[in-house]
């Protein structure tokens, strides 16, 4: 049996250097005879989660199954090791059977109504009431996230307004949570977060318009946030392009100038909060780092921030981290990130699935 061996500082809870084996593509605790060291110092992390990452989307819209491929190894290639898709119109599920790419974890097709997202990305339903139906067939298509569109502009009144009533969203939210799923939403604006909450939805991604009493709700129930910063920062972009409807174009600027405060209120309140680029349209993949370096400065500790793209987010996605039996998926460095986040912009080895890259 040919096996691994590495030597450094396991993260989180390592506070000297320990030895660890891989074989199969699985973490051992227990000397493996005969293995080879490929790792001698430095600090061992669990792999990286891009916890809201488009393969498959690129700047002008779906890419093709080579070019899908060529994102998810410049996803890897900068320590993402796990990715949680956020909705693709690409099928992505070849990318899966490949043992060099990164665990992707699908959520399907974005779920939107006709006119109400950007075309030709989601599935537009045409009756609200069929989103039930909707959920139904991500649920059966995903590997258990359902990604709806909370909010976006409406062109008939000019405003950031949602998408669903609140009672479709019970029923929708309840078929994903029965079908073993869980739901995350979209949502720049304050109006669509009490339904989408008092829903019981799983996770809110962006969340630029908390306010104190949504984010309480958030902190009781344990509701995720992934405000996915670096792509907030194309706020005011979007609000330059939008000057037809000055009321809306007021309203994002509102969000991008409140943004670090109420991601900042969200974390002081104690909302599980992860780190995720939304690579894919705006944002390039490949930038976890600046999601990381991000979510520090708005008031995570770097330990809090590099948990939310590695260990506390592997758990929340069923991922445990370097122990006995795990997944051999590790980042490498030679200092200690906690120290000093920009550290993880050069990881001396990434191993995912027991396999150095
Ligand atoms: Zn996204």
């Amino acid at each position: 049996m040919s096996g691994l061996h590495l030597r450094g500082v396991v993260l989180p809870d390592g506070d000297g250097p320990t030895d660890l084996w891989v074989v199969n593509g699985r973490v051992r605790t227990q000397p493996v005879p005969g293995a080879r060291t490929v790792v001698d110092g430095g600090y061992l992390v669990p792999g990286l989660v891009d916890a809201h990452c488009h393969v498959g989307l690129g700047p002008h819209g779906v890419v093709d199954l080579p070019e899908a491929v060529e994102q998810a190894i410049t996803d890897r290639d900068a320590g993402t090791l796990l990715i949680r898709d956020c909705g693709s119109p690409l099928d992505t599920r070849p990318l899966q059977e490949r043992l060099d790419l990164p665990r992707i974890i699908r959520a399907g097709r974005h779920l939107a109504r006709p006119r109400r997202y950007i075309r030709y990305l989601g599935v537009e339903v045409e009756r609200e009431g069929d989103l039930a139906a909707a959920v139904a067939e991500q649920v059966a298509n995903g590997d258990g996230w359902i990604k709806l569109v909370g909010d976006w502009i409406d062109r008939d009144t000019g405003e950031l307004d949602p998408l669903w009533s609140d009672d479709v969203l019970r029923d929708a939210i309840k078929v994903a949570h029965d079908g073993g799923a869980r739901v995350t939403a979209h949502v720049f604006g304050e109006a669509a977060l009490p339904g989408l909450l008092d829903a019981g939805i799983d996770c809110i991604e962006h969340g630029t318009g908390l306010t104190d009493e949504t984010i309480a709700l958030m902190a009781a129930n344990g509701t995720a946030l992934v405000p996915t910063l670096i792509n907030v920062e194309n706020f005011p972009g979007i609000a330059d392009g939008a000057g037809k409807y000055p009321s809306y174009q007021r309203h994002m600027r509102e969000l991008y100038a409140r943004s670090g405060e109420r991601i900042g209120a969200a974390i002081e309140a104690g909302v599980p909060v992860y780190a995720g680029t939304d690579a894919g349209g705006g944002i390039r993949h490949g930038r976890i780092v600046d999601e990381v370096e991000a979510l520090h400065r708005v008031g995570m500790t770097r330990t809090d921030a590099l948990a939310a793209a590695s260990w506390r987010a592997r758990a929340w996605l069923g991922f445990p981290s370097l122990v006995e039996g795990a997944a051999a998926d590790v980042v490498v460095y030679d200092r200690d990130p906690r120290e000093d986040l920009s550290v993880l912009r050069h990881p001396s080895l990434v191993m995912l699935r027991g396999r150095v890259h």
